[in-house]
């Protein structure tokens, strides 16, 4: 098999090295390509099937991305929760450490599509500053190592802050943040796993949003990883024309499970200028959750979550299965959207409880 460096190095960078057949107006799309990087790799070109089909939309650029529809640059604010360079710190006790401006290919969709590509602005000299903002933040348990994607760095590299991460005493648990299992699968050889497996306890979260990218190859690379006691989880980005359909959903958590992923969050298609086309309603998300739970292995479902808008963090979304809450019952609708009462206790203290929770499940609404 073609090594991984190679293989990134033949990845296409420039519209005028798309394929003929695609069709696609140079002119127009140089544009795109100034503003937000263009990179895909030669194997995940391969998987293309048509012009316009579910992988097709989530690399090639589109001029759509110019677009103004009153979208955000920084739609999740992480540049205000940004304490040091290359850290979002935004939940208590976990944080995220951007150590790799580049990508193996490059998603039109990307929440940091402000940022991924540009060395200056996810600066690779700067990760000193970074473990250093970590050390000193003892709260911190569990550090997310994103960037960009981390996987792309060289094993010397991507070992040199796992060693440094995982001396210092506070930091219980190390994630990796990772599509290159789906774009670059060559790049996780047995010397990257072999080097992983010393850093544990280590998670991964993978990014899969469609079962055509789940290809041999890919099932493979994600087969070392879970070797390496590595558990896995993916994100799936919710799109449209890529998988905003609950058959393709299920059957893209279905394949997950048999390449021994966990599926971990649905995100909502967060408020990134230049991605309306991309973007579905949140009805069509609460549908395709629906349509998993109860229809196939609870293991199948992930939470589907909205990232909010300027940094309230990941909010869950629900289809409503909860009726009515009463100090005497509770009305309950299964997945075949029959209904069930469950009777309360009799234990009158408890109902203060319950009554508080109505009224808080009232306010979500
Ligand atoms: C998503 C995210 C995390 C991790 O969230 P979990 O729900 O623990 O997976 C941490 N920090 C930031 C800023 C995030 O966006
Ligand atoms: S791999 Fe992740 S960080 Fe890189 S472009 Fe895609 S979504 Fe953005």
């Amino acid at each position: 098999m073609e090594s991984w460096q190679l293989q990134l190095r033949r990845s296409l960078t420039e519209v005028k090295d798309l394929p003929d057949h695609f069709n696609m107006s140079v002119e127009d799309l140089f544009g795109v390509t100034q503003v937000f990087s263009m990179k895909i790799t030669p194997y995940y070109l391969s998987l293309i099937q048509t012009v316009g089909d579910p992988l097709f939309k989530q690399v090639v650029p589109d001029c759509r991305e110019l677009e103004n529809h009153g979208l955000y640059t920084d739609p999740l604010s992480e540049d205000r929760d940004s304490p040091v360079a290359n850290i979002v710190h935004r939940y208590p006790d976990r944080c995220l450490f951007l150590i790799s401006a580049e990508c193996a290919s490059y998603c039109r969709f990307c929440t940091r599509k402000r940022k991924v590509g540009d060395s200056k602005k996810i600066n690779r000299n700067l990760i000193h500053e970074g473990i250093r903002y970590i050390r000193d933040h003892s709260e911190i348990r569990d550090v997310i190592l994103s960037g960009g994607d981390p996987l792309i760095l060289s094993d010397q590299r991507l070992e040199s802050i796992l060693r440094e991460i995982r001396a210092i005493p506070h930091v219980e648990i190390i994630r990796i943040g990772s599509r290159v299992p789906c774009f670059l699968p060559h790049r996780i050889t047995p010397e990257m796993t072999q080097m992983l497996r010393k850093y544990h306890p280590l998670y991964m979260n993978v990014h899969f949003n469609h079962p055509a990218e789940l290809t041999p190859l890919a099932i493979e690379a994600l087969g070392r990883l879970a070797d390496a006691g590595i558990p896995l989880g993916n994100q799936t980005v919710l799109l449209k024309g890529v998988n905003d359909n609950p058959q393709v959903m299920r059957l893209l958590m279905q394949k997950l499970l048999m390449a021994r992923v966990r599926p971990y969050y649905i995100y909502q298609a967060d408020m990134v200028f230049g991605t309306e086309h991309f973007r579905t309603t949140i009805r069509k998300g609460l549908d395709i959750v629906r349509a998993l739970r109860g229809w196939t292995s609870g293991l199948a479902v992930p939470h589907y979550v909205i990232d909010a808008p300027g940094g309230g963090g990941k909010i869950p979304l629900l289809p409503e299965y909860v009726k009515k809450i009463t100090d005497d019952s509770v009305v309950l609708r299964n997945y075949r959207g029959k209904t069930y009462v469950y009777k309360q206790t009799g234990d009158v203290s408890q109902h203060q409880l319950l009554n508080e929770d109505a009224c808080f499940l009232k306010r979500e609404q």
